[in-house]
């Protein structure tokens, strides 16, 4: 089982447990797919760590010597390896707008002294709180300012500017802070701050003691999922737009029949079908009766819907039609909030839950808390007071069918 982690992998976790799979894993060897715009990221992240690494010490790079050197990174590489993912940019065009970005971070930040540098392209690990799992990372730049607050600063070279709520935002830079604390108790006041360099903007945020907890507490989850998904062999492939930066497509289940129509050249008018056309077919199949069965089930909803409905007006809450009965009960139930309903509700239950000694419990599910302890009342009046704030009511309603039997010609006698 895996006990180190990092932002990448837990986030890749996240995103695609397929692709977790075969990289942190099974370890699978595959050559990286390199894209103009992620390598300028690498580019860019080598030539500000040189600059702010010299400026600590007051020295100071000249500018053209700073972009020669952004140009060598580029050197270093064959550019015709590079996959370009756009119709419209061309590997030129990313090596031009990081030169104007590099150009005009430099113009701005010249000398590269300011406050105290401590540390560029920092590697930091630390232990999860209450758990034997280490999670490490690299911090781009570790700085104190001149206010006294201790700065993580990331760069970014993307367009897209996130927002301090976003997930990504919350985990990666969290990730840091939770690192920097572990190993600098002393340092109190912590600000994170992602630098998009492209369209030049800065955005900072401080987490509170609370966030931090409910980040502790949602690393700690998906680190549990990823063991589980180790002990189950379950790790489902799950696309996105990322995919088209996963270097595992050859290996990905869910890219393997489009591969296969795409290689198969068999003409049409063929006898024999091939096993991608039978494929094709039974996928066709399936959209197809899936189609049926939506539109059914759609009638069946409105319908249920339209006898709770009857029921909460108070009608009858068993209709007789001509083969058979319906019978509809509808009533109240005190619930837990889900995973699934609100994540960062849940971990905050799981955190009452783990600090109330209830942790087996809640772990097994929630429900068995819910019925075994907590609609019993064998909690303490303290437990009880913690987890009220999670509980809320629904409604619970059942619609059954009852055909009546049929009654074949020797049955009357
Ligand atoms: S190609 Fe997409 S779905 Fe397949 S493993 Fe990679 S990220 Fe996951």
């Amino acid at each position: 089982m895996l006990t180190t982690f990092s932002y990448s992998s837990l986030n890749c976790f996240r995103q695609c447990p397929r692709q977790f799979k075969f990289r942190y894993v099974d370890k699978i060897k595959v050559p990286r797919v390199v894209t103009p715009d992620t390598y300028l990221g690498t580019t860019m992240h080598r030539v500000l760590r040189k600059l702010y690494r010299l400026g600590a010490d007051d020295i100071l790079m000249p500018e053209d010597d700073a972009v020669a050197e952004y140009h060598r990174e580029w050197e270093k590489l064959d550019l015709t390896t590079l996959q370009v993912t756009s119709d419209y940019y061309t590997v030129d065009d990313y090596i031009r707008i990081g030169e104007k970005m590099l150009v005009r971070h430099y113009d701005k930040h010249r000398p590269f002294n300011q406050g105290t540098m401590l540390g560029a392209e920092l590697y930091l690990s630390f232990e999860l709180p209450n758990s034997p799992f280490k999670i490490r990372g690299y911090i781009d730049k570790l700085w104190r300012r001149d206010d006294d607050v201790v700065e993580i600063c990331d760069y970014k070279t993307g367009m897209t500017v996130a927002r301090p709520q976003d997930d990504a935002f919350r985990w990666q830079m969290g990730i840091y802070e939770l690192a920097v604390r572990a190993t600098w108790p002393q340092y109190e006041t912590i600000e994170l701050a992602q630098h998009f360099l492209r369209p030049d903007e800065i955005v900072s945020c401080r987490l509170s003691p609370d966030q931090l907890d409910l980040l502790t507490e949602e690393l700690r989850d998906v680190i549990v999922a990823s063991h589980q998904a180790e002990r189950l062999g379950n790790f489902p492939a799950q696309e996105g737009g990322y995919c088209r930066f996963c270097d595992y497509q050859d290996y990905c289940p869910a890219k393997r029949h489009e591969k296969m129509l795409a290689e198969d050249t068999t003409d049409e008018t063929e006898d024999d079908v091939t096993e991608s056309v039978r494929l094709e077919q039974l996928a066709d199949r399936y959209l197809s009766v899936y189609d049926q069965s939506n539109a059914a089930k759609a009638e069946l909803d409105a319908l249920k819907e339209e006898l709770r409905q009857i029921v909460r007006n108070g009608g009858p809450s068993k209709l007789v039609g001509s083969t058979g009965a319906v019978i509809v009960k509808l009533g109240r139930v005190e619930k837990f909030i889900t995973r699934t309903r609100d994540a960062v509700g849940f971990a905050e239950l799981s955190a009452v839950a783990r600090k109330l000694g209830l942790e087996e419990f809640f772990e097994l599910n929630g429900r068995a808390l819910m019925k075994s302890l907590y609609q019993k009342e064998r909690l303490t009046a303290e437990q009880l007071e913690k987890l009220k704030p999670f509980v809320h009511e629904d409604e619970e309603s059942r619609v059954t069918a009852k055909p009546f039997k049929k009654t074949g010609p020797d049955d009357n006698k």
